[in-house]
């Protein structure tokens, strides 16, 4: 039997993904002993958010990130539209947002943990440790005070004043925590697929009409594709046939009609099971959630990532003083939900207003699809544009960085 190793750090976090790097690296900032555990060897997985608001790059600026992230490859979305049955029409501008890049920047989850990993790795109180997979907590006298994990030597047991789960929406330790959630539910199940793009074409996002819905995302030589459909109908969509699938997409975007063909088992395609969910307390002693697992959001919006690293943000200015002095309490938990659960709780209600309003309605259109006389507007005033690109570029309370914490981290 492999002996148990026993590492000591002051935060352990569980989950390398974009809530548990910025926050293991934010920590370390202010001098912060961090490990932070990740259960794949690398970030590289396709499909998962991709989509950096201009709040996040803002607060990455002011981390003096953002020009180095910006150096790897991504695309510039500043300006939205959906196409309703042929008529394009502008929804939303995001080139007047008061913030040093007003735009989306369409990057690979893995391009943006590979960044902060980078930036990490030069730290002294910064560990990651890929190919370890959290197992459990360990609890003594009613307080978590340590993670078992099982990694790429063997079994290992490390003692931290703060456990952080950042495990994503499948949260072992959510699990293990048996902190209540509150399960809001979502209307609707999404199919992400690629397919190639020839350069000039529409830079639309949504296209509606009476095959439904589909979300097309420009990442230069490919679409990534998002097509929404009723929770529960995988089974059926499937048994109808790959042909009738990509007989669909071509009639929802006739642009794809030639490029479907490249779509050549269900294996190309990958569901996404939508869940909007939150824990109604995130945290007890010794022990916080962050991210998906504290909050799992759905995709409208493509705001996941940006919550996620919101929360991360907050935490780390909550939390990064107390823990490198030893003095971490449960009010500084406590003071983490606080601060990030209305925006989450904003954004969810946002999100669930967009399935009965918008999801739900195109997706049950029979026959011609009618403009909504709230998006004539958008069309017709076009300083309008930018209400929504404000809610969705900047969100609710967006967080930020200030370089005198990293000071105070020189000092001790
Ligand atoms: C198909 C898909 C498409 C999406 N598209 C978008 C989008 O366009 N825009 C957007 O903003 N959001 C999108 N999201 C949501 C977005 O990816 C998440 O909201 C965001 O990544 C949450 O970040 P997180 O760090 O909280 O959790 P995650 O990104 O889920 O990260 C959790 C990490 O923990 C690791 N992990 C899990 N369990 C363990 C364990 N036991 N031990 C160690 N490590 C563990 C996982 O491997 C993962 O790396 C999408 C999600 C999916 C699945």
């Amino acid at each position: 039997m492999t002996d148990r190793k026993i590492l000591k750090t002051q935060c352990c976090i569980a989950g390398g993904g974009p809530a548990g790097v910025m926050l293991g690296y934010l920590l370390a900032r202010q001098g912060v002993q961090v490990v932070v555990l990740e259960k794949h060897a690398d970030f590289f997985r396709d499909f998962r958010g991709d989509t950096v608001h201009p709040s996040t790059l803002q607060a990455m600026s002011e981390m003096n990130l953002l020009e180095s992230y910006l150096e790897r490859p991504f695309q510039k979305t500043d300006r939205l539209s959906v196409v309703i049955d042929e008529k394009e029409i502008p929804i939303a501008d995001f080139r007047h947002l008061p913030v040093v890049a007003p735009y989306i920047a369409m990057m690979p989850q893995w391009e943006f943990l590979n960044h902060l990993a980078e930036q990490g790795r030069d730290m002294p109180g910064f560990t990651l440790l890929m190919s370890t997979q959290a197992e459990r907590f360990v609890e003594t006298n009613g307080r978590v005070t340590a993670l078992e994990a099982e990694g790429p030597d063997g079994p290992v047991t490390i003692e931290a004043d703060l456990v952080v789960g950042a495990d994503g929406r499948d949260s072992v330790l959510r699990d293990q925590s048996k902190l209540p959630i509150k399960d809001i539910g979502a209307p609707v199940d999404v199919y992400w697929f690629r397919l190639p793009r020839q350069s000039g074409g529409t830079e639309s996002l949504g296209r509606i009409n009476s095959d439904g819905m589909l979300v097309m995302i420009n990442r230069g030589d490919y679409w990534q594709c998002a097509l929404p459909f009723p929770k529960g109908a995988d089974e059926q969509i499937r048994a109808a046939g790959l042909q009738a699938f990509r007989e669909r997409i071509a009639r929802l975007a006739p642009i794809l009609a030639d490029a479907v063909d490249e779509l050549s088992s269900w294996d190309d395609v990958k569901l996404l099971t939508v869940q909007v969910n939150r824990l109604e307390t995130w945290w007890k002693p010794g022990l916080l959630f962050i991210g998906d697992a504290a909050h799992a959001m759905s995709p409208v919006g493509g705001v996941g990532v940006n919550l996620a690293v919101q929360d991360a943000i907050a935490a780390a200015r909550i939390l990064g003083a107390p823990l490198r002095d030893g003095r971490l309490s449960d009010e500084d938990l406590a003071a983490v939900q606080k601060r990030r659960e209305w925006p989450a709780r904003t954004t969810q209600a946002a999100q669930v207003m967009a399935h009965r309003r918008v999801l739900i309605p195109a997706l049950s259109q029979k026959s011609k699809v009618h403009v909504p006389f709230a998006l004539h507007l958008f069309q017709w005033v076009p300083p309008l544009r930018r209400l929504p690109a404000r809610a969705v570029g900047m969100g609710v309370r967006p967080e930020h960085w200030d370089t005198r914490l990293d000071r105070l981290a020189d000092a001790a």
